[in-house]
């Protein structure tokens, strides 16, 4: 593997030439706020909250795309680029709902740390805001079309398995949002309730309807545990608070994990004090379902019960 040598904030870095240098900048601890940049998915570029400036260029780059070279020197925090990245911040910001007092999000929100980092705040202003529409008809994500700042991200996590490729973008420009199948209702369309999007949506444009109003991030404790419904062993956590487990959420699908509707039903079923009622869709609707209908077990159980039956007679 061939590496290069480049400088970041005066830092030296030796990296393997494939790198970004925004991976060169994370492998020698410097943090480049990015809103759009996950290591698991495609490079789209779109935030441009990671621009930095490369010494003999003009321009200001988007260190998630850039490609490091050898030699180069790389500034991730000048005067220029700070100014640049208050700007993109300010224009979300423009743009966005004030409620970060009431956001479920509100504590792990993207958006919500680089305005503090940066020192940009909301304003009153004359120009448009973008309509509010909050789409409530799952019983397991809540989508805030006012909060999204269009990453991309949950498109292109939810396109990864093959066959779910629910979301995709409606509209253009300023009326521009993210679809479930050709703009249906959550309920409608064709997803599966895994909860991937929601797991990297960096604001609360995509929420886990069923942790919400139960804690915020920083009233309880979070204890992470695989899902034991399948050989992927998904991550999870569960949420407590005052000694009770109160919520579990999907956290993170690494490669080839999938995350489900199925796994995450078992580990509330399992993890929870309380569980609350399971959801599942019976001709395009969600309906009220037993656990042993969720979790797919009613068939065991007719065994067992006809198993005991059978000891009982024999006895
Ligand atoms: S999504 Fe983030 S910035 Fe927006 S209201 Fe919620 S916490 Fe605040
Ligand atoms: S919950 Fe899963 S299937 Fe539904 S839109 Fe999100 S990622 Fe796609
Ligand atoms: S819903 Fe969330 S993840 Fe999807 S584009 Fe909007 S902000 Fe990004």
């Amino acid at each position: 593997m061939r590496y290069v040598t480049l400088t970041i904030d005066g830092k030296k870095a030796v990296v393997p030439a494939s790198y970004t240098i925004l991976q060169a900048a994370e492998e020698v601890g410097i943090e480049i706020p990015a809103l759009c940049y996950d290591p698991d998915l495609e490079i789209v570029g779109a935030c441009r909250l990671c621009l930095v400036e490369i010494e003999g260029n003009p321009k200001l780059h988007t260190s998630c795309s850039m490609a490091v070279t050898d030699g180069m020197v790389v500034h991730t925090e000048s005067e220029k680029v700070v100014h640049a990245r208050k700007m993109v911040l300010q224009l979300l910001l423009d743009n966005h709902p004030n409620d970060c007092l009431t956001c479920q999000k509100a504590g792990e929100c993207l958006l919500q740390k680089y305005a503090y980092m940066y020192d940009v705040k909301f304003r009153e202003h004359d120009g448009a805001y973008k309509p509010e529409y909050t789409d409530t008809s799952s019983p397991y994500i809540l989508k805030d079309e006012a909060k999204c700042i269009l990453c991309h991200k949950c498109v292109r996590i939810c396109e990864q398995v093959a066959d779910r490729q629910v979301l995709t973008f409606a509209n253009r420009g300023f009326e521009t949002k993210v679809a479930f199948d050709a703009d249906m209702s959550i309920e409608e369309s064709s997803c599966v309730s895994c909860n991937r999007c929601v797991t990297i949506c960096p604001v609360g444009a995509l929420l886990d309807k069923r942790l919400m109003g139960k804690t915020r991030i920083w009233d309880g404790e979070v204890t992470e545990f695989k899902c034991k419904s399948c050989e992927y062993g998904c991550d999870f956590e569960v949420l407590s608070k005052n000694g009770k487990n109160v919520a579990v959420r999907a956290k993170s699908p690494g490669e080839g994990r999938p995350l489900c509707l199925k796994g995450r039903l078992t580990s509330e079923f399992l993890n929870l004090d309380d569980p609350e009622t399971p959801y599942i869709k019976e001709d395009g609707k969600f309906i009220e379902a037993s656990w042993e209908k969720a979790l797919e077990i009613e068939g065991i159980l007719d065994k067992l019960d006809k198993m005991d039956s059978k000891d009982a007679e024999q006895c």
